[in-house]
């Protein structure tokens, strides 16, 4: 019997070595992982200058808290300061903890305490961010939540309107929300958002944690719009694997965030923060963007010509490399077939294939995962493993 909580339904699959966009299994099997890691790896397995990054600093020392000056954490704030046009940083160690961050700021600085958001998003499994998650069964069993989280319809601008008020201290959404089934935000939808906070005195959080590090061809989504937040939360690309996470905002919320307002022991720390300075590095060039741009419209393309007309194929949507396959019947089949056939892949909701490949996958592997998937679908039944 395992000693784990059983709080993941796992998989068969125990990885024994990974590089790229391979991962090979205990009985060495080869799969094609377009899961990464749940959206982290966003370089895919073992990348070389992470792996160097993070190796150089373990030789030099591996913590020190944030009482210690720290040059690292500098830069790699630095460098997110300027890519989204923000201005501060505060480092974390996961996403659930940057949103936390996100809605302590945020409630401090307006002096306010409602924090909409929308259904079918996902925020994170700590109280605040269970709570800002718009869907019943992540909140299930928990008793009471933490007050003063409404939720809207997403892509509702007309609800939107009726529910922001004046004690709203934020809106919260994701550009493209990822577990909830790869739902893009439409422009007129962000043109409210930003015309009702304005006119009601409520910031705007975007939660990039899916979404950021370069997954949608922009190193953040909402850089896909017109659109500019007030603070955005960054998690798991950012390490490409080692646990970090970040709230990013603008320079008139430092004064809300002063010594002893909030704090992390493990926060930012210094071998952490070698791997995010790595991934920012690669993930900030242009040309890296753009080549994802067109990878995703290459995979997307693919999986259309394939898929569209198919029977059980509702719609197939995303964007960059951030893909989701409609069905019209459960998902789970399909990804367990997939596995048997070496392609890794996830769901999100009951009907909904989610595709999170690496970005640094080559065209020769989106073909073969198109296939893969295009065969998979066609053979209803399911081959025994
Ligand atoms: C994964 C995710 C989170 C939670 O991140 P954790 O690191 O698991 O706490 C929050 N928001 C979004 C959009 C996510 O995809």
């Amino acid at each position: 019997m395992s000693a784990l909580f059983p709080t993941y339904q796992k998989w068969e699959i125990e990885p024994v070595n990974a590089n790229g966009s391979w991962l090979t299994d205990q009985d060495g099997k080869r799969y094609l992982d377009f899961t990464s890691g749940i959206g982290v790896l966003n370089l895919g397995h073992c990348y070389l200058s992470v792996k160097q990054a993070v190796e150089q600093q373990l030789e030099k020392f591996w913590h020190t808290s944030n009482l210690f000056q720290n040059k690292g954490q500098e830069e790699a704030a630095g460098l997110l300061a300027k890519a989204t046009g923000l201005n501060r940083v505060f480092f974390c160690n996961s996403g659930a903890e940057a949103n936390e961050a996100a809605i302590k700021l945020a409630r401090k600085a307006t002096g306010k305490s409602k924090i909409v958001t929308f259904h079918q998003s996902f925020h994170g499994r700590t109280f605040a961010t269970m709570a800002a998650t718009g869907q019943e069964k992540v909140r299930t069993g928990y008793g009471r939540m933490l007050e003063e989280f409404e939720y809207s319809t997403f892509n509702d601008s007309v609800q939107l309107a009726e529910i922001v008020d004046e004690n709203t201290a934020a809106v919260m959404l994701e550009m493209v929300q990822g577990e909830g089934g790869i739902h893009v935000a439409n422009q007129e939808f962000l043109n409210t958002i930003k015309e009702v906070c304005a006119r009601k005195g409520a910031l705007v959080i975007v939660d990039e944690i899916q979404t950021g590090i370069g997954r949608t061809g922009k190193p953040f989504a909402f850089q896909l719009f017109d659109f500019q937040p007030d603070i955005i939360t960054v998690a798991k690309g950012l390490g490409n694997g080692l646990p970090i996470g970040a709230v990013i905002g603008k320079e008139d919320l430092a004064a809300h965030f002063g010594p002893g307002s909030h704090g992390s022991t493990f926060g930012g720390n210094p071998v952490s923060i070698a791997a995010a300075k790595a991934v920012l590095q690669q993930i900030l060039d242009a040309d890296f963007s753009a080549e994802v741009s067109e990878k995703g419209q290459y995979f997307l393309n693919k999986l259309k010509e394939e898929l569209q007309y198919d029977p059980s194929v509702k719609e197939i949507r995303g964007v960059g490399l951030m893909i989701g396959i409609e069905l019209k019947e459960e998902a789970q089949p399909l990804l367990e077939k997939l596995q048997q056939e070496g392609l890794l892949t996830l769901t999100a909701g009951p009907n909904v294939l989610r595709l999170l490949p690496p970005l640094t996958a080559e065209k020769s592997e989106f073909s073969l995962a198109a296939e893969k998937i295009a065969k998979a679908i066609k053979t209803k039944t399911v081959i025994q493993g």
